[in-house]
């Protein structure tokens, strides 16, 4: 795969992470007061509508639902390091870069995918 594509959907999971890290931050920290503080910045650097959807999605979430979420997300990246990354988990056919532009934690080609 273009090195520099994987650069971009490497770049795009830290991004990721780091808000699933914020937004799963900010749930613990109101679950584990008695008073509700403002809920966590979603940050000044998300493009203008881009993410609207997902960033709705996410604010409805519990940290339930966003752990497994994040715990895709790391295991995406540890693949860069092991140079697996982009690779379907199942049958080890290259995950087709369009698959990974759209959601760049995928672990399965089109054909191995659960959902
Ligand atoms: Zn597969």
């Amino acid at each position: 795969m273009d090195q520099k594509i994987l650069d971009e959907l490497k770049q795009a999971l830290k991004k990721k992470q780091a808000r699933l890290r914020g937004v799963i931050g900010g749930i613990a920290k109101k679950e584990g007061l008695s008073y509700t503080p403002k809920f966590v910045e979603m940050g000044e650097d998300t493009e203008a509508g881009e993410d609207e959807a997902e960033q709705y999605a996410i604010n409805m979430a519990t940290e339930e639902d966003l752990e497994p979420v994040l715990a895709q997300i790391e295991h995406s990246l540890e693949k860069f390091d092991n140079g697996t990354y982009g690779v379907c988990e199942k049958c080890g056919k290259e995950i087709p870069v369009e698959r990974l532009q759209a959601a760049p934690e995928a672990e399965y080609c089109v054909e191995h995918a659960e959902e």
